[in-house]
Order: C-alpha cells, then structure tokens, then sequence
C-alpha cells in the first residue's frame, strides 16, 4: 500500500498473518507513534533500550525496522487532522505497533484518540499485567504478591458511548419507550446511556484470557463483574464466561466449585486453571489484602478500567504500569499513562510503562529472550537506585536522573 506520510523502511518485512497465527520475520517492520507531551522523551528512551536487547539477545540476527506513524499533536500538524487514515491503514496492514500518550481534551473537541483507535481496528482486549518489581516503592507491606495479567473488554459496557442527553429528542423518545412500554421507572430529566454486553464480545474477551493463563502457565482465571445487581449485562458476562471454560477448555480448566467437591477437595489436578468469578466491589478489598489469590482476570470495560488503576498503584503507579490493546491479530502497546504535559521536553519522566510495554510487544512477536533481558535489566537498575523524579522522591539514597539517562543505566545493565 502507498502512504502519503508514512515511510515504510527498506529495510524491514512485514508481519504475516498465515493458518491462524502470526508469523514474524527477523527484521519486521514495527509501527510506534510518539505521542503528544512526554510522548517522546519516553518514546525515544525505551527505544534505544529495545534495540540494544534485541542486538543483546540475537547478535544482529534479528533487528526491528521501525516505522513512524501518526495520531495526535503531530499528526495534526502534518496532515491537519488528529487521527489520519493513514495510521489505521498501516496498522491493518504490519499488524504490530505501540504508542505513547495522546491528549484527550476534557468535555468537547474530537473523541479519545486512544478509543478511536480500539474501536476502529476492533482491539477488543486490553491486557494490562501488574506485577511488582524489587525496590519499585510500593504502599503495600507485601506488594511481592501482586502478579497479576488484567484482560479488559474493550469494546463494549457503558463505554460502547450508547448515551442520550437530557432534554434532547432522542432521550425523550428513548424515555417514553421505557417508561411506556416497558414499564421502567427514573427521574424526569435523566441522562440515558445503554450497557450493551454480548455473549459473543464476552466469550473473546475470555477466550484469550483463558488461552494466556495456558500458554503463560498461570494458576486461575477469575470473572470479575457486578453480576448481583446487573443480571443481564455483568452477570451475564459470568455465565457466558464459565460456558467458554466449559464448552472450549475443559481439558484445561476446573472450576472452583468443582475444586471444592469430591474427588478434589481443594486440590487442583495437576495441569488445570482454576476458573472463578468475584464481586467487583470486593475484588478491590482483595487485591489489597490477599492479591496473591489472584492470577489472570477477565472483566468488562468499565470494571477494568478502574481496577487496572488500582492495582497498578499498589505497585508503583500508572508511571510503570504497561498496557496493550489486542485483537485477533493486530496489536497496539501503549503506555497507560497520559502525556504529563507539564513535564514534556524536560527529558525527566519515567519511561518505564512504554518500556515495559515495548516488553510486552517483543513477547507477542514471540522474541522473549530481548524481553527477559530487558526486565533482568530493569530491575538491576533499580536495584541501584538509579530512578526517575517520580521514583526518587520515595526512595531513600536514590540517585535521581534523567529519562534519557535512565535508559542508558539500563542499557549498561543489559
Ligand atoms: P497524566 O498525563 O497521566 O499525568 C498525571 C500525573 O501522573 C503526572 O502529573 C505525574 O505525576 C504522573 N505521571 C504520568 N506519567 C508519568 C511518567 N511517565 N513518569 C512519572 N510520572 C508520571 O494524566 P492527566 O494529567 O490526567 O492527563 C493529561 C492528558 O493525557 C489528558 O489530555 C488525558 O486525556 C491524556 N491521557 C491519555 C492517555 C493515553 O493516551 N493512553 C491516558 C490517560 C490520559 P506528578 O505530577 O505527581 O509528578
């Protein structure tokens, strides 16, 4: 496909998609927008440290061709619009990108970039995995227990932006309908939004949860939903959600009830996920007090969206948390933070959530070895207390530097 922006590297081959899977070749060429703010500090500090783990662990047998995209500021810039074609087409075709912050302007303007961009390429699960890493400062008295991978519906709930303001025509008309013919009862003057949760956006969602917790041997895989109260949306997302483990794995999962009776007895078989489910509003409790029970999670969008917050805080904050947006085959890695404006340019941010994403991505090419060494490098470099403002001021003898100098600290360490 021809661009009018985008420079596609000589150099580089493109990411297949062959009988169902993805198939990789040795330079492939990966997409990155660089985000508005901090976007690129952030951006071109953890790509130094990616390139220097990829040439660490292959010897320049493999190498990332990397191809710049746009969204955002710069995109605005360029081609006079936020959210050029362009991105989504190229996106389509090398399947594989990540992506630093992008501004969304409060109330009004253009709609969440980032939104846009999971509904338009269909990137129904958001993977957030929270796991604490040593001498990351951390509120918790035992932040070692958190290991957790959040799967999060991306695509439907309160924020599939089904909504009808109060006083328009269309709320009136939507009020009368329910009020009439099916009997509901609300205040007048209502703002009306939709919760739409289907089997078909619930059992994908788990699909590849469950699929992960197998192919990343991971002990449970637990429903977190609001079943009690909302019945046909939460609580049917549960119950589609057990008939995936049932109907598609059970050579590979057991349930909890089943756990619990005979023959078991509390003892899990030897190669089986426990699949559970929990009460949102207790699951915030729990991931405080006992989060090692915990292992993958599977939720709606608007659940996830404020539990992978707060995890992420239990073990450093959204300043290190990775995140990504998947679907079938392309996949979009994003830093779950947001540009931090007052930072941008300053060359002083933590650049640890697109780096750890960037960890991510080289895990889904299947490049794991440059992944490992860039964790194993990470933590020694924390390890030395060399950090970021955010990290210094909770350390005690921490030696405060720069993002771009952070990223050198952790290339030495590679
Ligand atoms: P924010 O940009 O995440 O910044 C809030 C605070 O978080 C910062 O002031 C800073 O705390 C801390 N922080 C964020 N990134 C950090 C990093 N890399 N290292 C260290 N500390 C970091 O949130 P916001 O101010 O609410 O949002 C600003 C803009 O970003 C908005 O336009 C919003 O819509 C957008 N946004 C985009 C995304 C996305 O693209 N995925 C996500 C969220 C928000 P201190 O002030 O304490 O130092």
């Amino acid at each position: 496909m021809a661009y009018d922006k985008i420079v596609v590297p000589q150099n580089g081959e493109r990411i297949t998609v062959r009988e169902g899977s993805l198939h990789v070749p040795d330079h492939p060429i990966l997409l990155y927008v660089e985000g508005d703010g901090i976007g690129p500090d952030i951006t071109h500090a953890s790509m130094r440290i990616w390139d220097a783990a990829v040439q660490k662990a292959y010897g320049g047998q493999r190498k990332v061709a990397w191809a710049e995209i746009y969204a955002g500021e710069k995109a605005n810039a360029l081609y006079g619009t936020y959210f050029p074609d362009e991105t989504l087409d190229a996106i389509r075709e090398f399947y594989v990108g990540i992506k630093g912050p992008l501004t969304t302007p409060v109330g009004g303007g253009f709609r969440s970039l980032n939104v846009a961009l999971r509904q338009e390429l269909d990137l129904y699960a958001c993977v957030r995995p929270v796991r604490w890493f040593p001498n990351v400062p951390s509120p918790l008295r035992a932040p070692e227990k958190v290991d957790v991978v959040i799967f999060r519906e991306n695509t439907e709930d309160v924020y599939a932006g089904i909504e009808y303001m109060a006083g328009t025509p269309e709320n009136e008309k939507l009020a009368r309908f329910l009020r009439e013919e099916m009997g509901a009862r609300f205040f007048e003057g209502a703002g009306l939004g939709i919760k739409p949760i289907s089997a078909f956006g619930t059992k994908r969602l788990v699909r590849k949860a469950i699929q992960y917790a197998i192919d990343n041997q991971r002990k449970s895989v637990t429903f977190v939903h609001k079943g009690n109260i909302q019945k046909f949306t939460e609580g049917a997302f549960r119950n589609w959600g057990y008939e995936v483990a049932a109907q598609e794995f059970a050579d590979f999962t057991i349930t909890e009830d089943a756990l619990w009776k005979e023959p078991h007895n509390g003892r899990v078989p030897p190669g089986k996920i426990v699949v559970k489910d929990r009460i949102a509003d207790i699951m915030f409790q729990m991931m405080l007090l006992r989060p090692d029970e915990f292992d993958v999670i599977a939720t709606p969008n608007l659940n996830g969206d404020y539990l992978s917050d707060a995890v992420a805080a239990e073990v450093g904050g959204v300043g290190i948390a990775p995140g990504s947006n998947i679907g079938d085959y392309m996949a979009v890695f994003e830093a779950t933070h947001g540009t931090a404006p007052k930072y941008a340019g300053l060359d002083k941010v933590n650049p640890g959530s697109l780096l750890l994403s960037g960890v991510m991505m080289l895990d889904y090419i299947g490049w794991k070895e440059a992944g490992k060494a860039i964790i194993d490098a990470y933590i020694r470099t924390v390890e030395q207390k060399i950090v970021t403002y955010d990290f210094a001021r909770q350390m005690q003898g921490a030696t405060e530097v720069k993002t771009s100098e952070f990223a050198s600290a952790v290339i030495a360490n590679l």
